[in-house]
């Protein structure tokens, strides 16, 4: 066992909230990493496929947890690498989290809906319960008291800020109440997602001073980079060391590893915060015209990349977007969204497009 897991027997440990199987779980072992030894061990084929140039080679099993992937993970969010879990996708993280804490039929999670749908899938893949305390409305906001509340009888919490679908950031100071209240009792996880396009900056920076505070981080959506699925948990070391045990073997493929780290560079960087800014101008010029269009009836605020309308008339208006192209998400059919549609935030000449249809409406 590691050190940072031998502290789940220390009294107030973050890690008594686990399952005690997975504390006591012995991990899969994968085959020794060792690139400065030539690789008879782990059942591979010694020549690459045809046509195969990758760096590392596909023929060989990635490096689990690759070092060079999380050094750079942790540098971009600004945190100790030793804080730092790389998954494929944030959805990977929520997924390894239930399963590590959440005990099926015993154990619950507190959601805050309308909010992200794979926190209740997961949970209830796990066979984890799910309580649902509504958002408050106008303006979306947590019912803070009510969240503490239920999450002190569930094993996690998750929060969403920028929260998708209502497209809208809570204020850090009720998401780390949330974290204080539930020190003893729960996780606090809180999906960041978005948080790019907030200017809120990201509650990473508190985790020393909240063992029991998990934050969410993805390359899908500010860096574009949602094909090669890379997402970062950021945590207290005991919990990274608890979810590195039950994380699938060489979860991050070596071509993603590859593509991450050719495309997190400082130019890369450079252009991603350039077009976050370009996306932001034209997030308000879309909210500005769809205040104004005839076929909406109220534009919610926004701090991520999307909008989130409710229309006079929702069918026509996805209907408009379908005549000349476009697809937007319907939500409302979705409980405490109805008439809403989300509007992902496209380029300039796709948002020109979509609002010209809207304004025939
Ligand atoms: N969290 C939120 C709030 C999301 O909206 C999404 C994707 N739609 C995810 C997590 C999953 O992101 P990833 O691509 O990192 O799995």
């Amino acid at each position: 066992m590691t050190t940072a897991l031998a502290r789940a027997n220390v009294p107030g440990s973050v890690l008594s909230l686990a399952r005690p199987d997975i504390l006591e779980l012995q991990p899969y072992q994968h085959a020794k990493w060792d690139p400065s030894l030539e690789r008879m061990h782990a059942n591979e084929m010694p020549w690459r496929a045809q046509g195969d140039n990758s760096a590392a080679g596909l023929n060989r099993y990635p490096e689990p947890q690759p070092h060079a992937l999380v050094e750079r993970m942790a540098k971009l969010y600004g945190v100790p690498s030793s804080r730092v879990l790389v998954g494929r996708g944030s959805d990977e993280a929520i997924d390894l989290v239930v399963r590590a804490f959440c005990r099926a039929g015993v154990d619950d999670v507190v959601i805050a809906p309308p909010t992200f749908g794979f926190y209740k899938v997961a949970a209830r893949i796990q066979g984890a319960g799910v309580v649902e305390v509504p958002l408050r409305r106008d303006p979306y906001a947590l019912d803070v008291p009510a969240i503490i509340e239920a999450g002190r009888r569930a094993k996690i919490v998750f929060l969403c800020s920028p929260n998708n679908p209502t497209g809208n950031a809570f204020p850090a100071a009720d998401l780390l109440r949330i974290v204080r209240e539930l020190s003893e009792t729960s996780l606090v996880v809180v999906d960041e997602a978005y948080v790019e396009f907030s200017g809120a900056p990201s509650l990473a920076a508190h985790i020393d001073e909240h063992p029991n505070l998990v934050v969410l981080r993805t390359l899908s959506k500010a860096y574009a980079l949602a094909g090669a699925r890379l997402g970062t948990l950021i945590a207290a070391e005991e919990i990274v060391e608890l979810l590195k045990r039950i994380i699938p073997p060489y979860a991050i493929p070596s071509s993603t590893v590859e593509e991450v780290l050719a495309l997190t560079e400082a130019p890369q960087r450079a252009i991603a915060a350039a077009r976050i800014r370009t996306l932001l101008d034209e997030r308000a010029q879309m909210a500005d015209r769809l205040a104004r269009a005839r076929a909406i009836a109220r534009v919610y605020p926004a701090d991520a990349n999307f909008v989130l309308v409710e229309c006079r008339d929702a069918r026509a208006v996805l209907e408009a977007g379908k005549s000349v192209g476009l697809l937007v998400r319907d939500f409302s059919a979705y409980p405490g969204l109805a008439g809403c549609l989300r509007i992902s935030v496209g380029t300039p000449e796709q948002n020109e497009r979509l609002l010209a249809a809207l304004e025939r409406l």
